[in-house]
Parts: structure tokens; sequence; C-alpha cells
């Protein structure tokens, strides 16, 4: 086990062993309310970006998706990853009966910063959860501003050119995963660094889509990694 899974896997114990709140609403007693779970059972959406690219989500970002999304990534919740397992499962069976079903899923990775604060990385340990070895074939090659202060435009350009691959995925056909959608413009920057690298984009999947694009300063949080 890698250090991060060991870090990952250690909290989930203590979770276990410790009084626990529901991650979206505070209710004692239980990691996720019955409530609250209930919102988490996916309800699939698409959406095509403007390179062609076909977004899968499974979750709409507000209220308690939201609320436990940020307790998984900003507060160690790790232990929501199975309830949201169900939900990455649903988007990753419908894209591989669609584009069938030899598709390596390659993971938005966090960014380092976020990485070193959390001890684990969020997108990887969904896709465990959901059952599939993620393809670890990008990171971040230099930092980049917050999404969330910037408007559609800009979110483009701060990440352009921002992610390289690693590894050699030439030849493979691929998905990229990230947790939240809102403008597309991690999605579009992955596809661009791994299309350049001669592999196949056939699709997005991701666990939550916003409801809508939002203007700058109020949208909620897009990836690299620590930023939502
Ligand atoms: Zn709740």
């Amino acid at each position: 086990m890698t250090a991060p899974a060991v870090s990952a896997a250690l909290r989930e114990a203590a979770a276990l062993l410790l009084p626990v709140a529901c991650a979206a609403c505070g209710r004692p007693g239980e990691a996720l309310c019955g409530g609250c779970r209930l919102a988490l059972r996916p309800d699939l959406r698409r959406r095509r970006l403007d390179d062609g690219v076909e977004v899968v989500s499974a979750l709409t970002f507000e209220g308690p998706v939201a609320a436990a999304l940020r307790a998984y990534k900003q507060r160690g919740r790790t232990d929501l990853a199975r309830a949201f397992a169900p939900a990455m499962r649903a988007v990753l069976v419908e894209c591989a009966l669609a584009h069938g079903l030899l598709l390596d899923a390659v993971p938005i990775p966090p960014s380092a910063a976020g990485s070193r604060r959390r001890g684990y990385r969020p997108i990887e340990l969904l896709l465990h959860h959901a059952g599939v070895a993620p393809l670890g074939a990008l990171r971040w090659q230099r930092a980049t501003d917050d999404q969330r202060a910037l408007g559609v435009a800009d979110r483009d350009r701060n990440l352009r050119g921002a992610l390289t691959v690693r590894g050699d995925p030439a030849g493979r056909a691929v998905i990229v995963v990230d947790d939240v959608v809102t403008t597309g413009a991690t999605l579009r920057e992955a596809r661009r660094a791994l299309t350049a690298a001669g592999a196949q984009v056939v699709g997005a999947v991701t666990l939550a889509a916003t409801p809508r694009v939002l203007p700058a300063r109020t949208s909620p949080p897009e990836s690299p990694g620590d930023s939502s």
C-alpha cells in the first residue's frame, strides 16, 4: 500500500471508532444520515463540452451533495468515498457501455499542495471504491490560480498547458475522471494533454456537475484538486 493509501485507510478506520456526525447536515450518529444518503443516488446527466467531449455526471453539485463532497475533500472525511461509490460506478459503467470496456480511467490529479495537505488523493480513492484501478497519466506541471476566483474565459487561460502526461498513454482509449465539472476547463486541458501524448480521449465522467455555470467569485469549486 502506498503512503497516501495507508493514511486514507487509517482515517477510515478512525472514522469508525470516533463519534461521527452526518458530513452533509451535521446530524449526530451517522457518517451520512439516511436523508442525505438518498441525495447521493445517481441521476445521470450528460453535457457536451465545446471540444466535443461528452461528460457524464451522476449528481448535481448542490445541497447535501455539495456539503458531503466538501467534507470529503476538505475535512478529511475519507469514509464518504464508500457512500459516493455507487454514483461513481454508475458514470463509469455508462461510459464503458457507450465506448467499450477496454478503457483506462485517468483521474485529474490533485495539486501538489492539495496532496501534501490531505495525505490522500480524492479522485483516485473514489475510483478504488468504485472498483476501478486508476491510470495516473496526468500531473500538474505548474501552479495555477484558484479557479473559483475566475470567470469562464479566464478559467481556460489559467489552466492551458498546466497539465502534462506521465508514462506513455499513446494508443490507449481513456476517459478522464474528475469530481465536479463547472465550466469544463479542467477536462478540456486534460484532453489536450492526453491527446498530445497520443491517447484517445473518448469521454469524461464526473461525480457531480454544477447546476449551471455561475459568474466568477460565486462559482463552486473546480479542480485543480484542492480548490474543491
Ligand atoms: Zn445528513
